[in-house]
């Protein structure tokens, strides 16, 4: 992995600093992949792609943020950059709770269909996150109410017909517990056999929690 520049951008409501890593080049090795379709990669990692502001409490797209500047982190700092480049803080993954505080007030107005089916996802994956270690018998606490809604509001956003989109379909029944829907979007699946044989493993184990995909 060769990281590039930081790149700094402003907040579009307050105009507040943020940055964020780029990178040169980066790879798979050593990904991690959940049933959610979430995966961490420690040499490609992610900006995320919605944050809130820690300076206004705003949220915000990081791509529709103005970008100011770069700055070279592995450096010296170039003489006449701003110090404020330097103290930006970096853009961070809204919290579990901040997704809810979002979906709350239903779909923003405006926001493109794209963008709701994908916070809709980044909230459900950043839920999954707390159950992502849970050893195999154990399960995650049955869904609270709110988390349950937006699941529900994604099966029916996500209308594709592509691999993906059957298993998350498949993944977000398995999590909701409705093992005999999450087995028929299985069956639309064909070039997938490793993830499905896995996904339908769970199923007939009557598993609702998130898992790691397991490679021999
Ligand atoms: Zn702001």
């Amino acid at each position: 992995m060769l990281p590039g520049p930081d790149q700094i951008i402003e907040c579009p409501h307050c105009h507040a600093l943020a940055r964020y890593g780029t990178l040169i080049s980066g790879n798979t090795f050593g990904a991690r992949l959940w049933t959610d379709g979430k995966q961490l990669a420690p040499m490609l990692p992610e900006v995320p792609p919605f944050t809130r502001c820690p300076a206004c409490q705003a949220f915000y797209w990081v791509e529709d943020a103005p970008e100011v500047g770069q700055l070279n982190r592995w450096g010296d700092i170039k003489p006449g950059t701003p110090q404020a480049w330097a103290d930006a803080p970096e853009v961070q993954e809204p919290s579990p709770e901040e997704y809810q505080e979002v979906l709350a007030r239903g779909r923003p107005d405006g926001l493109t269909g794209e963008r709701w089916e994908h916070l809709l996802i980044r909230a459900w994956h950043r839920y999954n996150d707390a159950y992502r270690e849970l050893p195999a018998g154990t399960g995650a606490p049955a869904l609270p109410e709110p988390i349950r809604t937006n699941m529900v509001t994604l099966t029916s956003v996500l209308t594709g017909e592509s691999p993906s989109d059957h298993l998350l379909r498949a993944e977000l029944q398995r999590q909701l517990g409705n093992m005999t829907q999450a087995r028929r979007e299985l069956q639309n699946v064909h070039d997938a056999p490793e993830l499905v044989s896995q996904m339908l493993h769970l199923i007939e184990a009557g598993d609702a929690t998130v898992r790691e995909f397991q490679w021999e």
